[in-house]
């Protein structure tokens, strides 16, 4: 295994339908209640000559903890465990208040990161991907997990960093 990679990133913006994606088996519960991941947050996933393991910090969670709290545990497991962070983010809601407190601390941590913008379901959606530079780190990716496209680019900056 070459690298660990940590998927962190708000409820809901798509991070096990993104796992699930790169792993190519359904393994993370996708559910449309935000914040539902409760099952498996470790896969494998293979590129070109590479294997990277790679973590859902979505399905890491512990009870009664509030929101917030719960998401900036999931990022420091991420910093702590991860070679490369992959920072989720979802075109569909936009920039909104945790995504810009996460953005802060991966910046604090200097840990590579790439910054995914998720659900860019066609090409008219790229445009509402722009606003993610407002969070002040390199260019976004976009990609839709639901329907695949766009993952082999992350995957090429993902190696490219690692
Ligand atoms: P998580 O909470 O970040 O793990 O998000 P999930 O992977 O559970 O997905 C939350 C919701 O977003 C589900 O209803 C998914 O079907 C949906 N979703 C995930 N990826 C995409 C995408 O690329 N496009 C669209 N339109 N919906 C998506
Ligand atoms: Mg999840």
């Amino acid at each position: 295994i070459q690298g660990t990679i940590a998927i962190v990133g708000r409820p809901n913006v798509g991070k096990s339908t993104f796992f699930n994606r790169l792993i190519g088996q359904r393994k993370s519960i996708v559910d449309d209640t935000p914040g539902v991941t409760r099952d498996r947050i470790y896969g494998e996933v293979e590129w070109l000559t590479k294997t990277y393991r790679i973590i859902d910090t979505g399905g890491i969670q512990i009870e009664d903890q509030p929101f917030a709290q719960e998401i900036n545990m999931q990022v420091d497991i991420a910093i702590e465990e991860a070679d490369v962070i992959v920072f989720l983010v979802s075109c569909k809601e936009g920039v909104m208040t945790d995504d810009i407190a996460i953005a802060k601390k991966l910046q604090k941590s200097g840990k590579p990161i790439v910054l995914v913008v998720n659900k860019v379901d066609n090409e008219k959606l790229r445009l509402d991907a722009y606003e993610f530079y407002a969070l002040g780190l390199q260019d976004p990716f976009c990609v839709s997990s639901a329907h695949g496209i766009g993952l082999g680019d992350v995957l090429d900056e993902i190696t490219r960093v690692m």
